[in-house]
């Protein structure tokens, strides 16, 4: 076996034998004749000359031998749904779906917006569009008019696909008037909606636009629709980032390049094996949703788990804090991937739900999108009893940028680390304003990619090359290199920690200072259970650092005087860790945090509330009281 420091030195020094081997895992219809074109950087292109296509290596692929084996298990708490759909039941339902959006008009390369809750429609739309050639671009669920209107603008869809309602917890959120409002809103108009009715909301059809999947699946229930062969660069999806700190970016994603990263990820990284279930919680609204809810784990042959609800809810609606776990056992999952906010919940469950199931078939629990905390990663990998996983990457890059290949090596995790440079990413630390690069361990720098970035990265920004060299290849004077705006250090071992967002930074009299830094000294102090530390206008400082936290003892929220003590402690933990510079002017105390609904904490809007502008786009957040509550603070003070 060869070691994993092998097999990443050979992605890095010779990309096209190492990328062309991982090519095999995937069908072409025609061979690639060259691996990699950097002619121009930093914009790469994979497999020049290969044609192939998603839909076909995620459900065509697998008919021969697998046709009725599990694809999708889609499971909904919300409604009580639970359905397991055979690849060959998968297939014809892409295929009536393509053939729907066929006869409104879309062609290869027209765009088709799908603005869906996690329904199995959803799947069989993003399927259908690989499978036609037509560009995907989701827009998560819990986004508003406003939101969706600029995305519709900005993608030019010839179709929309989306529903009557989404439900959370229980409560029925109609998306058909946001979507009619949107769609108002937007200069562009699509010239269809295609419309799945759940019977959860009353949906009034706009005469001449809006069409009725029932009937269209009625209308092509018989419907053969061959797959499209795609170049390798063609564009597969468009998908916006979080937005946490600032105007999202459109990110634009190939066909080749992006089916290798998965299926070569999907072994190497998450043992993902033929026949067996993968669970990824997140939402197809996200970029994990689109890498490892749909494409990922059905390229590689599993059944990959669908659901739609809380992580505290059964499927009889009464609460269940071991639903999750019930699925696990029940579908005998292998692979989960989940978020440390969605861990974060579940760890207020009894911890007796844990043990109530068979979860022996769970090989790892993957999680991703934001720190992963050291209690809530014991907690649950003392509860599991198998390898806790994080991993570290972003929108841009589609798959994990740091973690562990255990499939290639096993190696030991280390808490607060996501892991080491992933295959392909020649990953960096740089020195934030000389831009040198840090060689010694432990030093603070940029985390930075060298190119050509591995396949599946980000093609550009869409429509906008400008923006995409502009943006992410130039911040680091005189060097062409990738910034992930996040600070990192790598250890002694080459382990790294990711210690924040470049852009958290504050300039407190002269002084930069990091947010993150401040939070986690906060958060040392047993009375913190979460904490956010944003950068706040001043007019004698430049900036002062505010801090909310949610106490762990809920009666601070009510009792002055405890407040009051608990603040002055967290003030001299603050002064004791990082000095007196990096105290926070107050600390507020909150009983939730604003995040969006893929749990980043909302520093953005934070930010602006407290600095009494605009929040903007914050639709997506799990819960708007936690916005309000803040404001109140702020407007009392
Ligand atoms: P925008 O770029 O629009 O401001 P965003 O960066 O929040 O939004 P995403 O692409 O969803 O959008 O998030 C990627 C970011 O999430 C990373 O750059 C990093 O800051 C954070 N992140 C992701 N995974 C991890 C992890 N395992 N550990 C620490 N941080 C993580
Ligand atoms: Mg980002």
């Amino acid at each position: 076996m060869t070691s994993y420091a092998d097999f990443y030195r050979q992605s890095i020094a010779q990309p096209d034998a190492f990328w062309a081997e991982q090519a095999r895992l995937i069908e072409w219809q025609q061979p690639f004749t060259r691996v990699c074109n950097y002619d121009k950087p930093p914009f790469v292109h994979w497999f020049e000359g290969g044609t192939t296509n998603l839909c076909h290596n995620a459900v065509d692929r697998h008919l021969k031998d697998r046709a009725s084996q599990a694809a999708l298990i889609y499971v909904s708490t919300e409604t009580g749904i639970e359905k397991t759909y055979s690849f060959a039941e998968l297939h014809g339902e892409v295929q009536r779906m393509a053939a729907s959006l066929k006869a409104l008009g879309v062609q290869k390369g027209d765009r088709v917006l799908i603005y869906m809750p996690m329904i199995a429609e959803a799947a069989f739309a993003m399927l259908a569009c690989a499978r036609i050639g037509a560009i995907h671009c989701v827009v998560f669920g819990g986004f508003a008019s406003g939101s969706l209107a600029s995305r519709i603008e900005d993608a030019t869809p010839r179709v929309v696909v989306s529903a009557d309602a989404g439900s959370r917890g229980g409560k029925v959120v109609p998306y058909k008037p946001l979507l009619d409002e949107a769609i108002r809103l937007s200069s562009h108009k699509p010239e269809a909606v295609l419309l799945v009715d759940r019977g959860l909301s009353p949906m009034p059809l706009v005469a001449g636009r809006d069409q009725l999947w029932s009937d269209l699946r009625a209308r092509h229930l018989d419907d053969q629709v061959p797959c499209e062969w795609m170049a390798s660069t063609d564009i597969s999806y468009t998908i916006y980032t979080s937005g946490t700190t600032g105007k999202p970016k459109g990110v634009q994603r190939d066909t080749g390049g992006y089916a290798v990263a998965l299926a070569a990820s999907m072994k190497h990284i998450f043992e993902g094996r033929p026949g067996e279930t993968f669970f990824s919680t997140s939402d197809i609204g996200w970029v994990v949703g689109h890498s490892y809810i749909i494409y990922g784990p059905l390229i590689a042959g599993m059944a990959t788990l669908m659901y739609e609800g809380l992580p505290t809810q059964g499927l009889d609606k009464q609460p269940d804090g071991g639903i999750w776990w019930r699925l696990v056992e029940k579908y005998k999952v292998t692979g989960m991937f989940s978020a440390p906010t969605a861990v974060r919940v579940l760890k207020k469950q009894d911890p007796a739900l844990l043990r109530k199931y068979d979860l022996s078939s769970l090989r790892a629990l993957f999680l991703a999108g934001e720190p992963l905390d050291e209690p809530t990663a014991r907690w649950i990998s003392e509860g599991l009893q198998v390898p806790i996983i994080d991993n570290y990457w972003q929108t841009e890059s589609g798959w994990p940028i740091l973690t562990i290949a255990n499939a290639v090596e096993k190696k030991a995790t280390r808490f607060g680390s996501p892991g080491i440079p992933m295959y392909g990413y020649n990953v960096k630390l740089l020195h934030e304003s000389t831009g040198e690069e840090l060689t010694q361990p432990n030093e603070k720098g940029v985390v930075v990619l060298e190119g050509p970035t591995p396949p599946g990265f980000m093609q550009t920004i869409w429509k906008d090359d400008a923006r995409f060299v502009n943006t992410y290849w130039k911040s680091v004077p005189g060097k062409m290199v990738y910034s992930t705006f996040d600070w990192g250090i790598r250890d002694e071992d080459g382990y790294y920690f990711i210690l924040g967002r470049t852009d958290d930074v504050i300039n407190v009299a002269g002084h930069r200072l990091g947010t993150r830094e401040i939070e986690e000294s906060i958060s040392g102090h047993a009375g913190a259970a979460e904490v956010a530390v944003v950068g706040v206008a001043d007019s004698l400082k430049g900036q002062v650092a505010m801090a909310f936290v949610v106490p762990k003892d809920s009666a601070v929220l009510l009792d002055a005087a405890a407040a009051r003590k608990l603040e002055g402690e967290i003030m001299k933990r603050v002064d004791q860790d990082l000095g007196a510079l990096a105290r926070p002017s107050r600390v507020r105390f909150v009983s939730v945090l604003p995040k969006t609904r893929s749990g980043k904490l909302l520093r953005r809007a934070i930010q602006a509330v407290c600095e009494g502008r605009d929040a903007g786009d914050l639709t997506t957040m799990d819960d708007p009281v936690a916005l309000q509550q803040i404001r109140d603070l702020m407007g009392a003070a």
